[in-house]
Parts: C-alpha cells; structure tokens; sequence
C-alpha cells in the first residue's frame, strides 16, 4: 500500500471510529433520514472533507456536496456518492462506506500530489433507507426533481408521523424544489457517478473475494397483496374432486414458479423470487377446514426487463391453469415494478483493469438490494457500484465489513479514478 493510500485510508478508520460512536443506539447505530444521527454523520464526514482541503456545502435539500476542484472547471464532474442515513439499530456500514471512500480517494489522490483535470465531487444523499419514509430513492430522485410534488407533504416518517417537510424545515432545509420538481443537480454536468457499498448478502464471504464489480441492480416486479379464493369445506368429509382448495393452489403456483427459476438459473438468466407472505385466512382456518381463502406476497427481482416481463405473463397463465384445475381464482391485485438499471461497461472493465492491475481479485455480480446508483443510472449518467466483502448481512448491527477489503476497494477506486480525473 502506498504512504498516500495509506493516509486516505487512516482518515476512513477515524470517520468510521467517531460515526459508530456519536450516531451509536445500542444494540447498533441510528441515523434517521433528515434526523439527529443522519445530521451527525453529514457533519463528520464534512469536517474530514474541510480538513483535507475539499469545498463542502449542503443543497438546499441537504445533500452534502463536498468538491475537489479540478482545473476545468467547466467539464462534467466525476461523482462518487453514497447514502448516510440508516435503519433503526443498523450497522455503520451501509450506506456511509461509500461516501467515507470518497473522501479518502480524495485523501489520497491530495496526498500524493494528484492536480485533477476535472471536479471531483462527494455525494451524501440523505434518505436512502425506506424505513423512514415510504419512497424509494427519496434523497437521489429530489435532487434530480423526480418526486412527486405532493412528497414534502405526502410522506410522513413512520417514527414521529411527522411529514417530509416538517422534518426539512427544522432543519433549515427547503422542500420547494421538490414541490417544482425542480432538479438541484444537471445531470449533464455529471461524468459518471460510482457508489461504493457493502454487499448485503453472503456471495463475497462465501468465494473469499475482497470486492465485487456490479452488473447491474435488479429490477423489481412485485405483488404485495395477491390471493387465491376458494372455498372453505370439511377437512373429512368432500374428496378431492370435491375440493376447491386455495392452499394447495397457491403452492401449485409458487411450485411451478419454484421450477422455473430453477430452468431459467440454469440457463444463466439472473432471477430471484420471493413470497414473503403466505397465509390462509386466520378468521376462518382451523386445522380441519379446507382453506377457501390464501394470501401471498410475490416479489421477482432480475437484472433483465423483458425477463420480468415474460415470467408475469407466465404467472398470469399458469395461475389461470391451475385456477381451471382446481376451481379457484387467482387475483395479483395491483403490481410495483422497479425498472432494472445496468452498470456502465466501461466504467466496469475500468474498475476491472485497476484491481487486476493492483493483484487484488474481483468478481462480478448483481446487486439484488436497490441503490441510489440506479436513479443516476436512469438518467443515462454512465454509473458503477463497487462492493464490499461484508458478514452478517446488512441492516443490522451485526454487519461487519474488514478494513482491509475497505483498503483493497479503496485501491481500487483510487487508481479508477486518476485514469477518470485525468
Ligand atoms: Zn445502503
């Protein structure tokens, strides 16, 4: 490791240090989006941003912008970013390992004498983590104006009740340009945007890699509240030809789902599907009744759009088979889709070409979790996630990041971003 990586790299075991204690909430840590622990780490992370000679100021959303002025000033910024709030009694990884590698780039690029030809700009986004507030990307998508213009007053956090813009005034913050839609940043005024993050499941722990160059972020088609109605019988006395049982359809259906992301797995198609709700009905069930009514929850998550959109016309159909066979009907209820975002091929074989140049190995993969990377890729801003190994999962004071995978995607973004800057 080099003396100027080195320094970047003291910096981020300090802000990490002073973060976990003055935002800690035992067991773990708290940092509300627009609330006392997000403010915290946003004035942390723009005293070490200060101190390293960088220009800070917040947006009037409160987004921290922290600046290493390049010489032009004039061409599109190279833009590393990350979110800084967290859930209740979360880890101190996710989230503001990303901005806290931008600032020790940033570190380390100052250190070694690195002259940028273009602005290096840090991004705190705020309210990032939905638990807050019920919006997906609240933080990215108001400053690109992207909210609906009844937000600030439409979403309530679900601690205080309080809404969107109560909890921005008190904090001296303005609500109004996401009421104009107004976008607070150009997004032609970006180069490229990269967020560092650790990786919210096992993949990285399990092959014994360091870091992991993202693909892309799954998109989402979901089915919060589906059911199947049938109807409710004795459990001894119809037979079978007699029954028209909801349980047994709705497990036919997550079966036959069950087979068929196995098929597609196994011909290299990026899936993954979830029913996180099944339920019979709990007014009327008793072990000797058959079910008449099932509720379930379907959330399928995959990199490729038209993937999503094939299995929904499949479920639609085979719903409607084994609805015939059994005499039952299915009904979804209303879907949520998330559009899948892919990751920039250049800025991948970049990240790439840097760790193979340091000896530091990467593997690819998907990322299952949303991230704000997706909003900046959404607006064709050429964008690129970097994760990093991390055990125990994420939102949950357990997670537990290395420094020393810290170090190596540090590295990694460092050499990334002379080429970049450059
Ligand atoms: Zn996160």
């Amino acid at each position: 490791m080099t003396p100027a990586l080195r320094t970047g790299l003291a910096i981020a075991e300090r802000l990490f240090t002073d973060l976990a204690t003055t935002t800690s909430d035992p067991p773990g840590v708290t940092r509300a989006s627009f609330g006392e622990g997000e403010q915290q780490a946003h004035r942390l992370i723009a005293k070490a941003a200060r101190e390293i000679g960088m220009e800070v100021e917040w947006d009037a959303i409160g987004t921290l912008r922290a600046v290493l002025p390049g010489r032009d000033r004039s061409l599109p910024a190279v833009v590393i970013g990350s979110h800084l709030d967290s859930v209740p009694h979360g880890g101190n990884f996710d989230g503001a390992a990303g901005v806290i590698m931008g600032i020790a780039a940033t570190a380390a690029l100052a250190a070694q004498g690195y002259a940028p030809q273009r602005d290096l700009l840090v991004l705190g986004i705020r309210a990032e983590e939905m638990c807050w507030f019920p919006a997906h990307y609240l933080g990215s998508r108001a400053l690109f104006g992207q909210l609906p213009a009844e937000a600030p007053d439409a979403l309530r956090r679900a601690d205080t009740g309080q809404s969107l813009a109560e909890h921005m005034n008190a904090l001296g913050l303005d609500p109004s340009s996401i009421r104009e839609r107004r976008a607070l940043l150009d997004p032609a005024r970006i180069a490229c945007f990269i967020e560092p993050h650790i990786e919210q499941g096992p993949v990285l722990v399990e092959t014994g890699m360091p870091i992991a160059i993202v693909t892309g972020i799954r998109g989402s088609l979901r089915y919060p509240r589906a059911s199947v109605a049938g109807e409710h019988a004795h459990a001894g006395a119809v037979p079978r030809s007699h029954r028209r049982d909801a349980a047994l359809a709705g497990v036919a259906l997550l079966a036959a789902l069950d087979e068929r992301w196995a098929a597609l797995e196994g011909n290299g198609a990026d899936l993954v599907c979830t029913a996180g709700i099944l339920s019979t009905d709990p007014v009327h069930h008793t072990p000797t009744k058959v079910p008449g009514l099932l509720r379930f929850s379907l959330d399928i998550r995959s990199e490729d759009a038209a993937l999503l959109a094939e299995l929904d016309r499949w479920l639609h159909a085979e719903a409607a088979r084994i609805g015939a066979n059994r005499g039952v009907s299915f009904d979804f209820g209303p879907p949520t889709h998330a559009a899948p975002a892919l990751m920039d091929a250049d800025l991948r074989l970049r990240l790439h070409a840097a760790a193979r140049h340091l000896g530091i190995p990467a593997m690819e993969m998907a990322s299952g979790a949303g991230h704000d990377c997706a909003t900046f890729a959404g607006l064709g801003i050429p964008s690129a996630m970097l994760f990093l190994r991390n055990r125990n999962g994420s939102h949950n004071p357990d997670e537990a990041m290395e420094i020393e995978d810290f170090a190596a995607g540090l590295a990694v973004l460092t050499t990334t971003l002379e080429e970049l800057l450059a």
